[in-house]
């Protein structure tokens, strides 16, 4: 039997809408949405297609205009069985119609920004986001033309009053990378909305079933699939979900020709990773609580900040809007000084968590963050904005994020070096 690459794409977008999975539960769907067994060979795990082209069944034209949902597979920086698969299957979880696999979280947001910004249009930007976000804001989107805000997202009345005639788009993240600062997701969608903008945010610490990002009025939710997603550090992906219409107009302007595809071989991990992403959280919640708790009772330990714990300044936000804590924590052992040297004895002395930038794994990462560096790069933050970000941060934090080890050795490996 000859399937056609027509019915497979067909296959593919049967699974695409998160209501049309049929499955109630969230476990069901991380394992099933996108994922069918091969019509061909009746392979039960995915088969992987490294195919960088698709033999066509008619003549037909080879322009971004061309496409459309129900075109067969063409060419792999269009569309290709394993991205789409996990574009389906993040949908299903993220409850959106669509979505858009990218080559990294960084592709996700420029996929993000140079879709919806053209020169003379204005950005809005939490002023504490992940710090080559914060950087492609601050330095690269000014030279094409878009002028750029970065507001304290935690200040609402500070969001409004940076709206000007010409905002298209406002950019939250929450929790924010790296201090765990919330926004009031929802309250940022009616500002935008109020103003005809987009609001996009980056969820990558929430992980897409964090929060219900569809009732709070989020346009775009997007990820580093290498975090969370992924969740096994193997592999390097993004993601962007939301309506239909405006995934479509991102693979025309970011995959088709921008080019940063998500490789078929990446999109195939990640997917089997995000399988058991409902599983994994509990266990990563579960263990983060767990090691937050005991990093509040560490005499050495000057301050924790977790959305877990009730000494959160936002845990009220952090109960409404978050489904899980997830398990990224920052914590604080005093001045600079002290913390390079704490630095220093987890490189030398860690024997469980690993001295590494990145998070969301199995394995748990830890890597500290001076305040003073972070301003001078990528941050760049005076007055009451920088005020705000040392009130969560100190002078430098321990960005931990807490994998799917035994709490316990995980604290006796932090016990060691506290
Ligand atoms: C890691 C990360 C990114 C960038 O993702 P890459 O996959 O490394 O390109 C963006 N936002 C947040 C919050 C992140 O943690």
């Amino acid at each position: 039997m000859r399937v056609t690459s027509a019915k497979l794409i067909a296959l593919y977008w049967e699974s695409f809408m998160a209501k049309g999975t049929g499955y109630t539960g969230i476990q069901t769907t991380a394992i099933h949405a996108g994922d069918k067994p091969d019509p061909t060979t009746k392979a039960s795990a995915p088969p992987l297609h490294m195919s960088s082209t698709f033999i066509s069944d008619s003549v037909a034209g080879f322009s971004a205009h061309d496409l459309t949902p129900d075109s067969p597979y063409t060419y792999a920086r269009w569309a290709n069985p394993n991205v789409a698969a996990l574009e389906a299957k993040i949908a299903a979880l993220q409850g959106t119609e669509a979505c858009l696999g990218t080559a990294s979280g960084m592709a996700a947001a420029a996929a993000i920004f140079f879709t919806f910004l053209s020169s003379g249009d204005h950005l809005i930007i939490s002023d504490v986001s992940y710090a080559g976000v914060a950087e492609l804001a601050r330095e690269t989107l000014p030279r094409m033309g878009i002028e750029v805000t970065a507001v304290n997202m935690s200040d609402l009345g500070a969001v409004a009053a940076a709206l000007r005639p010409n905002t298209k788009l406002i950019h939250s993240e929450s929790p924010a990378n790296p201090i765990l600062r919330l926004t009031d997701l929802k309250a940022v969608s009616d500002i935008a909305k109020s103003a005809g903008a987009l609001h996009s945010t980056d969820a990558t610490f929430a992980s897409p079933i964090g929060m219900d990002t569809q009732a709070l009025g989020i346009d775009l939710v997007m990820h580093s699939a290498t975090k969370y997603i992924g969740g096994h550090g193997d592999a390097v992906g993004g993601a962007v979900a939301g309506r239909a219409e405006l995934i479509s107009q991102m693979r025309a302007e970011a995959s088709i020709h921008h080019g940063g595809i998500l490789s078929p071989f990446n999109a195939w991990l990640i997917s089997r990773g995000l399988t058991t992403l409902p599983l994994r959280m509990k266990a990563h919640a579960a263990g983060a609580q767990a090691v937050a708790e005991w990093l509040e009772t560490h005499p050495r330990v000057t301050k924790v900040i977790y959305p877990g714990l009730p000494s959160h300044p936002q845990y009220d936000l952090a109960q409404q809007q978050m489904q899980t804590a997830s398990a990224m924590i920052s914590f604080q052992v005093g001045g600079a000084a002290r913390g390079r040297a704490v630095a220093q004895m987890m490189i030398d002395h860690l024997e469980v968590i690993h001295y590494a930038v990145s998070l969301g794994h199995h394995r748990s990462l830890v890597f500290w963050m001076e305040t003073e560096g972070l301003m001078e790069t990528s941050f760049q933050l005076q007055g009451a904005q920088a005020d705000s970000y040392r009130s969560f941060a100190g002078d430098g934090i321990f960005r931990l994020s807490v994998g799917l080890e035994d709490a316990e050795d995980l604290i006796t490996d932090l016990d060691r070096v506290l």
